[in-house]
């Protein structure tokens, strides 16, 4: 499969929304008659999660075609996204660009943190064991600049031959079978800083991949330099970049596009891996297998229902997703984001709402966020993060209409808990 690239400091630009119209600051005068919508639990199971037919209209896909899509399920051959999963850590460097310090300080810059941040955005649904059965730095026979890494660069041959070296240098002491993803990082004086050009990339559900111990080594993670941003929360924050590129690990497409992150801006890590943290959206945690069906509500009847949306970036059992499909390959999701978990930064609590087409490819903008708040420049402080949609979430009183197809989702209040009550009206 074609690498996934990614970069950092995107322009600032705001990718317009097409064919929605938007209306905010209105006050709601739907009744919201509100048949409750049928959920029951399903088992979400390690390899691929049951799903009851209630949520069949809502589980979105995209034409075969589409190298890495928001569809639910996620095509095959991806890492698995829930239970335990044992990520092997191999700390790598070369003959010009030896490794400095130690190799475990390289494995220190993102562990814990990776692992906690995974357990807080799962709800304790991933159990991801990072280990480095190697404690030192892992020298390739050939210099760096030999492989011919740069932004972009396919698989072959560069990566190929760099795969292929690790794995026959690792070989003797590792045991392939035992991981379910590789994570290969670089030592960050191989490449140019992560200030000029990003070379981060995984290579997920790559069925050409060289095989180790007799399985293929299809799901890897490479990553170079040092995510520092500029603003000084290297420590913090730096371990970012690895969650985002085990995102694709498990099947997540990149929603940042060739215009940066205008079109998702904070609100999902594979939007914005840089800046302070932040989780995923509950569309994506729904495809990875962190919601129960019983969370998710599909409004795909005609006429008015009514849908709780508890936090989502706190654990529980109530409600946090409202998928409103539009047809089979795209749809609305609806969440309700506050600060807390992974969300450490969320300066405008409500609503969220954003555009799911799962025809659309990874990095070409899969997912869009609607601003009630157009032209706003945002209520964010941190810095070096898409500003303009960090207050784009709908209050009480406000609704967004799609005016080609009518579909209207109000929201309607909030209860003493802070939850807050959803109406969805249709043709
Ligand atoms: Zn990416």
């Amino acid at each position: 499969m074609q690498p996934t690239p990614r970069r950092i400091r995107p322009h600032r630009r705001t990718a317009a929304l097409t064919s929605v119209a938007l209306l905010t600051l209105a006050v709601s005068t739907s009744a919201g008659s509100g048949h409750p919508v049928a959920g029951s639990t399903s088992a979400a199971g390690p390899v691929a999660p049951v799903r009851t037919s209630s949520l069949g209209p809502c589980m979105i896909s995209g034409a075969t075609g589409v190298q890495m899509s928001e569809g639910i399920p996620t095509a095959a051959g991806y890492a698995r996204s829930t239970g335990t999963v044992r990520a092997l850590n191999l700390m790598v460097d070369f003959s010009d660009a030896p490794g400095q310090g130690s190799a475990l300080d390289r494995f220190g810059e993102f562990f814990p943190q990776t692992t906690d941040w995974f357990r807080t955005s799962s709800y304790g649904r991933l159990d991801y064991r990072p280990q480095a059965p190697i404690g030192s730095w892992l020298r390739m026979p050939k210099p760096f600049k030999e492989y011919g890494i740069e932004r972009g660069a396919p698989f072959d041959p560069g990566y190929r031959e760099l795969v292929q070296d690790i794995v026959s240098t690792a070989d003797p002491k590792v045991d392939f079978q035992d991981y379910e993803l590789l994570n290969v990082l670089i030592t960050p004086n191989a490449g140019p800083s992560a200030l000029d050009t990003v070379l981060s990339v995984t290579f997920a559900g790559n069925t050409e991949a060289p095989v180790a111990d007799g399985v293929p080594v299809a799901n890897a993670s490479f990553v170079y330099s040092r995510q520092d941003d500029g603003s000084g929360s290297y420590a913090e924050t730096g371990y970012r970049v690895l969650p985002h590129e085990n995102g694709h690990v498990f099947g997540l497409p990149d929603l940042y596009t060739q215009d940066g992150g205008g079109a998702v801006g904070h609100w999902d890590i594979m939007s914005e891996d840089w800046g302070a943290d932040n989780d995923l959206l509950g569309w994506h945690k729904w495809k990875l297998g962190w919601l129960d069906d019983s969370q998710v509500d599909c409004a795909a009847g005609a006429g008015t229902t009514e849908h709780l949306l508890t936090p989502l970036a706190e654990p529980g059992t109530g409600g946090k997703l409202v998928f409103v499909p539009v047809d089979a390959r795209t749809g609305y999701a609806v969440e309700l984001r506050t600060r807390a978990g992974n969300d450490e930064a969320v300066c405008k609590t409500g609503v969220l709402i954003y555009k799911v087409d799962a025809d659309v490819d990874t990095g070409h903008g899969p997912v869009s966020v609607v601003d009630s708040t157009k032209d706003s420049g945002g209520c964010t402080r941190s810095p070096n993060v898409h500003a303009e949609l960090s207050d784009a979430v709908f209050s009480p009183g406000q609704y967004f209409k799609d005016l080609r197809t009518g579909i209207r989702i109000t929201v309607a209040g909030t209860d003493p808990e802070g939850n807050h009550r959803v109406y969805v009206t249709r043709a």
